[in-house]
């Protein structure tokens, strides 16, 4: 299973990616973890990331794509994959497309998540409380809610035209939700 899960930040991703990705026993790869991890542990790419990440912005295109070239190149990618908060530019979905071609990979399909904005500020405000993290302040999550619906949610409509769009609901709780992407794919594949 060659999976992206797509949808505006607050959407849940990160929750359903984990549970969706072992239930098909595939890696699930978030490359806004990576990029805290990175930040966490000082690297060169943490560092040119984090000024990106606290200001709202996505982390430039060349960073990105390489960091996905390199992790889908990973052994463990083999038996399938869950993309989550990748491609979020057309020009990623361009080089996605490359990389899938250079590996002999074929998507199945991609899960768009959806959640009204009001909503999706008021988890994001809420988990700044619990988690601290530092993109979660309210100037900067409109920030990101904006540069979603501007240059991410077009991404939707370039799926959709393929035939790999899956919508789901995002808003309930995380099972029920999960539950919804399930049963999207099996009527998906
Ligand atoms: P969320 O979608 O909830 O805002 P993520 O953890 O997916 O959070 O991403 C956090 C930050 O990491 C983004 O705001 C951005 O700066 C950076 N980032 C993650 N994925 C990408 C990407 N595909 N392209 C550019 N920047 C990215």
């Amino acid at each position: 299973m060659r999976l992206l899960l797509m949808g505006p930040p607050g959407a849940g991703k990160g929750t359903q990616a984990k549970v969706v990705s072992q239930k098909f026993g595939i890696p699930a790869i978030s490359t806004g973890d990576i990029f805290r991890m990175n930040v966490a542990n000082k690297t060169e790419l943490g560092v040119e990331a984090q000024r990106y990440m606290d200001a709202g912005e996505y982390v430039p295109d060349s960073v990105t794509n390489a960091m996905v070239r390199d992790r889908l190149g990973e052994e463990d990618a083999k038996a399938g994959f869950l993309l989550d908060g990748y491609p979020r530019t057309l020009a990623q979905v361009e080089e996605l497309d490359t990389i899938l071609r250079e590996y002999g990979y074929e998507l199945d399909a991609v899960v768009a998540l959806t959640a009204d904005e009001d909503e999706l500020v008021a988890r994001l405000l809420k988990r700044a409380q619990i988690e601290g993290r530092s993109d979660d302040t309210e100037e900067v999550v409109r920030r990101r809610q904006q540069l979603y619906t501007e240059q991410t949610a077009p991404l939707l409509d370039v799926y959709r035209e393929r035939g790999l769009l899956v919508d789901v609901d995002g808003i309930g709780d995380v099972e029920a939700v999960t539950g919804r992407i399930l049963e999207g794919l099996g009527k998906a594949g």
